[in-house]
């Protein structure tokens, strides 16, 4: 498949005709932008990273049932595509607060927004994308209602996928923006990219900002977290760490002189408790750990014990296992 002519160039992309009227090439550039391309620089590699990513994205959505506009991959920078008509509308959904959502309502950054919200943007860049409400999009024909249900639908859909995907890679898809298109026929698909530039992701247990926010607030190093986002996606997935909580008694084993135990013992006597036949004293740890498992938790604490906590000669243990 050849570059025929260029059709488009964006902030991001070019887009390239084909010889297949129905297919276009998608080629990522190295520049970023923010603000409305107030904002602008170059990074090489950006383009590659951001191709690669959306590629992952797309395809793993498609494969899920969710209809994009990916083809395939073509090379490190270019991308094989549906040419689609495109709906003037960016629809965003948004799982925590931040952003210009924390701007445009003064509320507070960080909070779980259950239900996500699903945000519609007219693309407009000389009016900077403005929100627009449902009735706005019904009175000036930027879609039709049912392509707005599906928008919604598939956005939602979209959503599901990724954040489950991401979770158990360690990040958080705080927000993101998605684009959509329709064919000849009238069918929807998701188009454009999804990836560091277009969303938000946050490491899940640090918070660090792994996407384009990095760049937009100059917090450096804005290819290493695009790198790392490319590197967790591209491994599989990591088991899903539960918490557990062991409570373990260590106690000297019988027949074992417990010096502590029998001082114990002789006291209780003497305070008229006759009816006290022994004392051992004994060690009690509350460990918690994280395991995937209770079976794994299980054999590591088991371990724990025979490697370090108890003298297997004089000890012997005993523990409860929680998840917690
Ligand atoms: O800036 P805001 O908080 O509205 O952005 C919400 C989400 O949509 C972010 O993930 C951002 O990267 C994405 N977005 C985008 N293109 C725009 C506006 C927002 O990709 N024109």
């Amino acid at each position: 498949m050849n570059k025929i002519k260029l059709i488009y160039e964006g902030k991001a992309k070019k887009v390239y005709e084909t010889d297949d009227p129905t297919l276009a090439i998608f080629e990522y550039k190295d520049s970023l932008t923010a603000f409305n391309a107030q904002k602008k620089d170059t990074m090489q590699g950006k383009g590659r990273l951001t191709n690669l990513i959306s590629a992952t994205f797309l395809k793993l959505l498609q494969d899920k049932g969710i209809p994009t506009h990916f083809v395939k991959l073509l090379d490190d920078n270019h991308q094989l595509v549906k040419r689609l008509k495109i709906i003037p509308l960016e629809v965003v959904v948004r799982n925590t607060s931040t952003g210009s959502l924390c701007k445009r309502l003064g509320v507070e950054e960080g909070l779980d927004l259950v239900p996500p919200l699903v945000e519609f943007y007219l693309k407009n860049d000389e009016l900077g994308d403005p929100l627009v409400t449902e009735d706005h999009i019904r009175a000036f024909c930027f879609a039709s209602k049912p392509q707005v249900e599906k928008m919604k639908e598939l956005s939602l859909k979209v959503n599901d996928i990724l954040s489950k995907y991401l979770y158990e890679r360690g990040i958080k898809l705080v927000d993101f923006k998605l684009e959509f298109g329709t064919d000849e026929e009238g069918n929807i698909y998701v188009a454009d990219e999804i990836s560091p530039d277009t969303c938000r992701f946050w490491d899940l247990s640090s918070k660090e900002r792994l996407d384009k926010d990095r760049f937009r607030k100059d917090l450096g190093n804005v290819l290493e977290a695009y790198e790392e986002i490319w590197h967790r996606i591209s491994q599989p997935k990591a088991a899903i760490q539960k918490r557990y909580e062991a409570k373990l008694f260590i106690y000297l084993k019988e027949g074992v002189l417990d010096t502590q135990g029998k001082t114990v013992l002789s006291s209780l006597h003497s305070l008229n408790y006759p009816e006290v036949q022994d004392v051992r004293v004994g060690k009690y740890l509350k460990i918690t750990l994280n395991s995937p498992s209770h079976q794994e938790a299980e054999f590591k604490v088991k371990k724990m014990c025979e490697d370090l906590l108890v003298n297997d000669l004089i000890e012997e243990y005993a523990f409860e296992l929680e998840e917690i």
